[in-house]
Protein backbone atom coordinates (compact mmCIF):
# COMPACT_ATOMS: atom_id res chain seq x y z
CA UNK A 1 0.00 0.00 0.00
CA UNK A 2 1.47 3.59 -1.07
CA UNK A 3 -1.12 5.15 -2.36
CA UNK A 4 -1.93 6.34 1.23
CA UNK A 5 -2.16 10.28 2.01
CA UNK A 6 0.75 9.89 4.43
CA UNK A 7 3.16 8.12 1.46
CA UNK A 8 1.63 10.99 -0.98
CA UNK A 9 1.52 14.16 0.90
CA UNK A 10 5.01 16.18 1.36
CA UNK A 11 5.71 14.91 5.11
CA UNK A 12 6.13 18.81 6.42
CA UNK A 13 2.04 19.00 5.53
CA UNK A 14 1.37 15.48 7.11
CA UNK A 15 2.50 16.77 10.91
CA UNK A 16 0.92 20.09 10.10
CA UNK A 17 -1.97 20.90 11.86
CA UNK A 18 -4.81 22.76 10.10
CA UNK A 19 -5.17 26.48 11.38
CA UNK A 20 -8.24 25.68 14.04
CA UNK A 21 -11.93 27.99 13.90
CA UNK A 22 -13.63 26.60 16.91
CA UNK A 23 -17.33 26.70 16.34
CA UNK A 24 -19.11 30.18 17.55
CA UNK A 25 -22.64 29.85 16.67
CA UNK A 26 -24.97 31.69 19.63
CA UNK A 27 -21.79 32.67 21.35
CA UNK A 28 -20.55 36.08 22.09
CA UNK A 29 -17.60 35.91 19.72
CA UNK A 30 -14.70 37.93 21.11
CA UNK A 31 -12.15 35.48 19.68
CA UNK A 32 -11.29 36.39 16.14
CA UNK A 33 -10.29 40.67 15.85
CA UNK A 34 -13.78 41.61 14.22
CA UNK A 35 -15.49 44.59 14.15
CA UNK A 36 -18.49 44.18 15.97
CA UNK A 37 -20.27 46.92 14.42
CA UNK A 38 -22.93 46.28 11.09
CA UNK A 39 -22.82 49.56 8.60
CA UNK A 40 -25.64 51.91 8.40
CA UNK A 41 -28.91 50.25 6.93
CA UNK A 42 -28.62 52.78 4.04
CA UNK A 43 -25.18 51.68 3.13
CA UNK A 44 -26.06 48.37 3.26
CA UNK A 45 -29.10 48.77 1.17
CA UNK A 46 -26.69 50.82 -1.64
CA UNK A 47 -24.51 47.01 -1.24
CA UNK A 48 -28.08 45.55 -2.20
CA UNK A 49 -28.10 47.64 -5.22
CA UNK A 50 -24.64 46.36 -5.69
CA UNK A 51 -24.81 42.89 -5.48
CA UNK A 52 -28.42 43.61 -7.28
CA UNK A 53 -26.58 44.81 -10.99
CA UNK A 54 -23.23 42.83 -10.77
CA UNK A 55 -22.71 41.22 -13.64
CA UNK A 56 -21.56 37.71 -11.72
CA UNK A 57 -21.62 35.65 -14.80
CA UNK A 58 -18.40 37.32 -15.79
CA UNK A 59 -14.99 37.42 -14.17
CA UNK A 60 -13.51 40.06 -12.03
CA UNK A 61 -11.72 42.53 -13.38
CA UNK A 62 -8.23 41.09 -12.88
CA UNK A 63 -6.43 44.41 -12.08
CA UNK A 64 -9.16 45.86 -10.09
CA UNK A 65 -8.01 49.30 -11.21
CA UNK A 66 -10.65 51.26 -10.02
CA UNK A 67 -10.86 50.03 -6.45
CA UNK A 68 -6.68 49.86 -6.25
CA UNK A 69 -7.44 54.01 -7.11
CA UNK A 70 -9.59 54.57 -4.33
CA UNK A 71 -7.76 52.49 -1.76
CA UNK A 72 -4.23 54.44 -2.51
CA UNK A 73 -6.55 57.61 -1.93
CA UNK A 74 -8.65 56.41 1.13
CA UNK A 75 -5.69 55.36 3.13
CA UNK A 76 -2.96 57.80 1.87
CA UNK A 77 -0.61 55.38 0.03
CA UNK A 78 2.31 57.74 -1.66
CA UNK A 79 2.24 57.77 -5.01
CA UNK A 80 5.36 56.40 -5.86
CA UNK A 81 3.94 53.03 -4.47
CA UNK A 82 2.26 50.09 -6.14
CA UNK A 83 -0.27 47.80 -4.65
CA UNK A 84 -0.88 44.40 -4.68
CA UNK A 85 -4.86 42.62 -3.68
CA UNK A 86 -4.78 39.70 -1.29
CA UNK A 87 -8.11 37.24 -0.91
CA UNK A 88 -7.21 38.53 2.46
CA UNK A 89 -4.17 39.35 3.38
CA UNK A 90 -3.42 36.24 4.02
CA UNK A 91 -3.05 35.27 0.62
CA UNK A 92 -0.40 37.51 -0.01
CA UNK A 93 1.51 36.28 2.82
CA UNK A 94 1.35 33.01 0.61
CA UNK A 95 2.46 34.76 -2.06
CA UNK A 96 5.52 36.27 -1.04
CA UNK A 97 6.32 32.95 0.79
CA UNK A 98 6.20 31.21 -2.94
CA UNK A 99 7.60 33.72 -4.43
CA UNK A 100 10.88 33.85 -1.43
CA UNK A 101 11.11 30.25 -1.27
CA UNK A 102 14.29 28.79 -2.63
CA UNK A 103 15.41 25.60 -1.27
CA UNK A 104 16.53 26.36 2.51
CA UNK A 105 15.31 29.77 2.28
CA UNK A 106 14.29 30.76 5.78
CA UNK A 107 11.27 32.99 6.52
CA UNK A 108 11.74 35.09 9.96
CA UNK A 109 9.05 36.33 12.56
CA UNK A 110 8.83 36.62 16.50
CA UNK A 111 7.38 34.14 19.14
CA UNK A 112 4.82 34.57 20.00
CA UNK A 113 3.51 36.24 16.61
CA UNK A 114 1.15 36.04 14.07
CA UNK A 115 0.29 31.59 13.85
CA UNK A 116 -0.04 32.39 9.55
CA UNK A 117 3.81 33.29 9.29
CA UNK A 118 4.97 30.18 10.48
CA UNK A 119 2.27 28.05 8.91
CA UNK A 120 2.37 29.16 5.34
CA UNK A 121 6.34 29.54 5.60
CA UNK A 122 5.58 25.42 6.03
CA UNK A 123 3.51 24.80 3.55
CA UNK A 124 5.57 27.13 0.84
CA UNK A 125 8.29 24.52 2.32
CA UNK A 126 10.46 27.27 3.72
CA UNK A 127 12.15 27.10 7.02
CA UNK A 128 10.52 28.91 9.77
CA UNK A 129 12.22 30.41 12.48
CA UNK A 130 10.45 32.13 14.79
CA UNK A 131 12.46 34.34 17.18
CA UNK A 132 11.33 34.92 21.14
CA UNK A 133 10.27 38.38 22.12
CA UNK A 134 11.57 39.63 25.72
CA UNK A 135 9.05 38.82 28.83
CA UNK A 136 7.56 42.24 28.27
CA UNK A 137 6.75 40.73 24.50
CA UNK A 138 8.71 44.05 23.36
CA UNK A 139 11.23 43.07 20.50
CA UNK A 140 14.38 41.56 21.54
CA UNK A 141 16.79 43.19 18.87
CA UNK A 142 19.85 41.48 19.77
CA UNK A 143 18.71 38.28 19.61
CA UNK A 144 16.61 39.28 16.18
CA UNK A 145 19.96 40.77 14.88
CA UNK A 146 22.07 37.49 15.69
CA UNK A 147 19.46 35.71 14.11
CA UNK A 148 19.66 37.65 10.95
CA UNK A 149 23.37 37.44 11.21
CA UNK A 150 23.02 33.57 11.79
CA UNK A 151 20.10 32.33 9.19
CA UNK A 152 20.35 35.05 6.40
CA UNK A 153 16.67 35.53 5.94
CA UNK A 154 14.60 35.59 2.78
CA UNK A 155 11.71 37.21 4.41
CA UNK A 156 11.20 39.03 8.01
CA UNK A 157 7.35 39.39 8.76
CA UNK A 158 6.91 41.74 11.80
CA UNK A 159 3.19 42.81 12.86
CA UNK A 160 2.97 46.23 13.89
CA UNK A 161 0.60 46.23 16.16
CA UNK A 162 1.94 42.44 17.07
CA UNK A 163 -0.80 40.09 17.24
CA UNK A 164 -1.31 37.78 19.80
CA UNK A 165 0.55 40.57 22.12
CA UNK A 166 -1.32 43.81 21.17
CA UNK A 167 1.54 46.13 21.19
CA UNK A 168 3.55 48.12 18.81
CA UNK A 169 7.59 47.59 18.51
CA UNK A 170 9.92 49.98 19.27
CA UNK A 171 10.09 51.97 15.77
CA UNK A 172 14.45 52.61 15.81
CA UNK A 173 14.40 48.58 16.74
CA UNK A 174 12.66 47.85 13.20
CA UNK A 175 14.79 50.44 11.68
CA UNK A 176 17.93 48.83 12.58
CA UNK A 177 16.14 45.08 11.72
CA UNK A 178 15.50 46.22 8.21
CA UNK A 179 18.53 47.54 7.86
CA UNK A 180 20.30 44.53 8.81
CA UNK A 181 18.71 42.08 7.23
CA UNK A 182 20.15 40.78 3.39
CA UNK A 183 16.47 40.28 2.42
CA UNK A 184 12.92 41.84 2.73
CA UNK A 185 10.75 42.86 5.63
CA UNK A 186 6.88 43.05 5.86
CA UNK A 187 5.45 45.17 8.40
CA UNK A 188 2.07 43.87 8.56
CA UNK A 189 -0.28 46.69 9.91
CA UNK A 190 -3.57 44.40 10.18
CA UNK A 191 -4.59 46.57 12.66
CA UNK A 192 -3.98 49.69 11.89
CA UNK A 193 -6.88 51.43 12.42
CA UNK A 194 -6.37 50.94 15.94
CA UNK A 195 -2.94 52.10 16.17
CA UNK A 196 -1.69 55.66 15.95
CA UNK A 197 1.76 54.51 14.10
CA UNK A 198 2.69 53.20 10.58
CA UNK A 199 5.65 52.20 8.80
CA UNK A 200 4.04 53.88 5.17
CA UNK A 201 6.52 56.53 5.77
CA UNK A 202 9.08 54.88 6.07
CA UNK A 203 8.85 53.11 2.04
CA UNK A 204 10.34 56.09 0.60
CA UNK A 205 13.67 55.13 2.81
CA UNK A 206 14.05 51.69 2.80
CA UNK A 207 14.05 49.52 -0.32
CA UNK A 208 13.70 46.25 1.25
CA UNK A 209 10.29 47.42 3.22
CA UNK A 210 7.08 46.33 2.22
CA UNK A 211 3.47 46.84 4.13
CA UNK A 212 0.47 45.03 4.32
CA UNK A 213 -2.87 46.04 5.71
CA UNK A 214 -6.33 44.34 5.23
CA UNK A 215 -9.52 45.51 5.53
CA UNK A 216 -10.91 42.39 7.63
CA UNK A 217 -9.98 43.67 11.29
CA UNK A 218 -11.78 47.48 10.31
CA UNK A 219 -15.36 45.46 9.49
CA UNK A 220 -15.30 44.05 6.44
CA UNK A 221 -13.99 40.30 7.19
CA UNK A 222 -16.27 39.26 5.65
CA UNK A 223 -15.36 40.39 2.24
CA UNK A 224 -11.85 38.87 2.45
CA UNK A 225 -9.48 41.57 1.17
CA UNK A 226 -6.12 42.24 1.92
CA UNK A 227 -3.28 44.68 0.34
CA UNK A 228 0.70 44.70 -0.19
CA UNK A 229 1.93 47.99 -0.46
CA UNK A 230 5.72 48.35 -1.95
CA UNK A 231 8.24 49.51 -4.87
CA UNK A 232 6.86 48.28 -8.26
CA UNK A 233 10.46 46.00 -8.54
CA UNK A 234 8.83 44.26 -5.64
CA UNK A 235 5.46 44.02 -7.00
CA UNK A 236 5.76 43.23 -10.49
CA UNK A 237 7.52 39.72 -9.23
CA UNK A 238 4.42 39.08 -6.67
CA UNK A 239 2.01 39.77 -8.86
CA UNK A 240 3.16 36.39 -11.22
CA UNK A 241 1.78 34.30 -8.28
CA UNK A 242 -1.20 36.01 -7.88
CA UNK A 243 -3.88 34.00 -9.65
CA UNK A 244 -6.01 35.96 -11.55
CA UNK A 245 -9.18 36.57 -10.47
CA UNK A 246 -8.24 36.56 -6.68
CA UNK A 247 -10.67 39.22 -5.67
CA UNK A 248 -14.26 38.60 -6.68
CA UNK A 249 -16.89 41.19 -8.04
CA UNK A 250 -18.49 41.67 -5.29
CA UNK A 251 -15.69 42.28 -3.10
CA UNK A 252 -14.27 44.66 -5.32
CA UNK A 253 -17.61 46.52 -6.02
CA UNK A 254 -18.66 46.79 -2.04
CA UNK A 255 -14.99 47.75 -1.23
CA UNK A 256 -15.47 50.40 -3.35
CA UNK A 257 -19.05 51.70 -2.11
CA UNK A 258 -17.39 51.16 1.07
CA UNK A 259 -14.58 53.20 0.94
CA UNK A 260 -16.38 56.19 0.11
CA UNK A 261 -18.09 56.05 3.35
CA UNK A 262 -14.13 55.47 5.07
CA UNK A 263 -15.50 57.84 7.85
CA UNK A 264 -18.02 55.13 8.96
CA UNK A 265 -15.06 52.70 9.85
CA UNK A 266 -13.10 55.05 11.52
CA UNK A 267 -15.58 56.10 13.76
CA UNK A 268 -16.50 52.58 14.38
CA UNK A 269 -12.42 51.92 15.42
CA UNK A 270 -12.77 55.05 17.49
CA UNK A 271 -15.69 53.64 19.72
CA UNK A 272 -13.76 50.30 19.75
CA UNK A 273 -10.73 52.24 20.99
CA UNK A 274 -12.48 54.01 23.74
CA UNK A 275 -14.17 50.37 24.55
CA UNK A 276 -10.59 49.01 24.71
CA UNK A 277 -9.80 51.56 27.66
CA UNK A 278 -12.41 50.72 29.18
CA UNK A 279 -12.19 47.22 29.16
CA UNK A 280 -8.66 47.27 30.53
CA UNK A 281 -9.48 49.27 33.03
CA UNK A 282 -12.32 46.90 33.90
CA UNK A 283 -9.77 43.85 33.46
CA UNK A 284 -6.99 45.58 35.87
CA UNK A 285 -9.59 45.75 38.65
CA UNK A 286 -10.11 42.30 38.87
CA UNK A 287 -7.72 40.10 41.42
CA UNK A 288 -4.86 38.52 39.91
CA UNK A 289 -5.53 39.73 36.18
CA UNK A 290 -2.42 41.16 34.92
CA UNK A 291 -3.70 43.50 31.51
CA UNK A 292 -0.59 43.79 28.99
CA UNK A 293 -1.05 47.17 26.96
CA UNK A 294 -2.63 47.31 23.67
CA UNK A 295 -2.84 49.24 20.03
CA UNK A 296 -5.16 46.63 18.77
CA UNK A 297 -8.99 45.92 18.95
CA UNK A 298 -8.03 43.39 21.60
CA UNK A 299 -6.58 42.96 25.14
CA UNK A 300 -4.24 40.28 26.15
CA UNK A 301 -4.36 39.28 29.96
CA UNK A 302 -2.63 36.57 32.21
CA UNK A 303 -4.58 34.97 35.24
CA UNK A 304 -4.70 31.98 37.40
CA UNK A 305 -6.14 28.86 35.56
CA UNK A 306 -6.49 30.28 32.10
CA UNK A 307 -7.59 27.34 30.58
CA UNK A 308 -10.31 26.64 32.75
CA UNK A 309 -11.08 29.97 33.17
CA UNK A 310 -11.75 29.85 29.25
CA UNK A 311 -14.06 26.65 29.13
CA UNK A 312 -16.15 28.48 32.29
CA UNK A 313 -16.36 31.68 29.57
CA UNK A 314 -17.28 29.25 26.89
CA UNK A 315 -20.04 27.15 28.56
CA UNK A 316 -21.68 30.78 29.37
CA UNK A 317 -21.71 31.28 25.68
CA UNK A 318 -18.75 33.35 25.89
CA UNK A 319 -15.65 32.53 23.17
CA UNK A 320 -12.50 34.08 23.48
CA UNK A 321 -9.13 32.96 22.76
CA UNK A 322 -6.99 30.61 24.79
CA UNK A 323 -3.49 31.25 24.28
CA UNK A 324 -2.35 28.59 27.66
CA UNK A 325 0.42 26.43 26.16
CA UNK A 326 1.16 27.72 23.04
CA UNK A 327 4.15 29.69 23.66
CA UNK A 328 5.88 30.22 27.30
CA UNK A 329 5.87 33.36 27.37
CA UNK A 330 1.86 33.21 26.81
CA UNK A 331 0.96 30.60 30.04
CA UNK A 332 -2.15 31.55 31.64
CA UNK A 333 -2.55 34.26 28.83
CA UNK A 334 -6.36 34.37 27.09
CA UNK A 335 -6.91 37.08 24.33
CA UNK A 336 -10.30 39.00 24.03
CA UNK A 337 -11.34 40.58 20.70
CA UNK A 338 -13.17 44.85 22.03
CA UNK A 339 -16.60 43.57 21.03
CA UNK A 340 -19.42 46.46 21.67
CA UNK A 341 -20.19 47.70 24.96
CA UNK A 342 -23.13 44.77 26.12
CA UNK A 343 -20.49 42.28 24.81
CA UNK A 344 -17.80 43.82 26.97
CA UNK A 345 -19.96 44.04 29.80
CA UNK A 346 -20.99 40.66 29.89
CA UNK A 347 -17.85 39.25 29.18
CA UNK A 348 -16.29 41.38 32.42
CA UNK A 349 -19.40 40.32 34.11
CA UNK A 350 -19.31 36.44 33.54
CA UNK A 351 -15.16 36.61 34.18
CA UNK A 352 -15.65 38.47 37.36
CA UNK A 353 -18.44 35.85 38.83
CA UNK A 354 -16.17 32.83 37.66
CA UNK A 355 -13.02 34.35 39.23
CA UNK A 356 -15.09 34.59 42.42
CA UNK A 357 -16.36 30.92 42.49
CA UNK A 358 -12.65 29.57 41.83
CA UNK A 359 -13.67 25.75 42.22
CA UNK A 360 -16.81 25.13 40.55
CA UNK A 361 -18.41 21.73 40.31
CA UNK A 362 -19.56 20.75 37.21
C1 LIG B 1 -5.86 38.88 11.23
C2 LIG B 1 -4.48 39.04 10.78
C3 LIG B 1 -4.12 38.91 9.44
C4 LIG B 1 -5.03 38.31 8.40
O1 LIG B 1 -5.90 39.13 7.87
P1 LIG B 1 -6.80 38.75 6.60
O2 LIG B 1 -6.65 39.95 5.75
O3 LIG B 1 -8.16 38.56 7.15
O4 LIG B 1 -6.26 37.51 5.95
C5 LIG B 1 -2.81 39.20 9.07
N1 LIG B 1 -1.90 39.55 9.98
C6 LIG B 1 -2.20 39.65 11.27
C7 LIG B 1 -1.14 40.02 12.23
C8 LIG B 1 -3.49 39.39 11.72
O5 LIG B 1 -3.75 39.44 13.03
Amino acid sequence: MSNLPESIIRPEIVALSAYHVPPAEGMIKLDAMENPYALPLILREEISQLAEDARINRYPDPSAAPLKTILKETLSIPAEMSVMLGNGSDEIIQIIALATAKPGAVLMGVDPGFAMFRIIATFCGMNYVGVPLSADFSLDLEAMLAAIDQHQPAVIFLAYPNNPSGNLFDTEAICRIIEATPGIVVVDEAYHAFADASFIEKLMEYPNLLLMRTLSKLGLAGLRLGMLVGRAEWLTQFEKLRLPYNVGILTQLIVERVLQHYDILLEQAASIKAERAILRARLATMGEVEVFPSDANFVLFRLNEASRVFQELQRHGILIKNLDGTHPLLTNCLRVTVGTPDENTQFCKTLRRILEKPLQLA
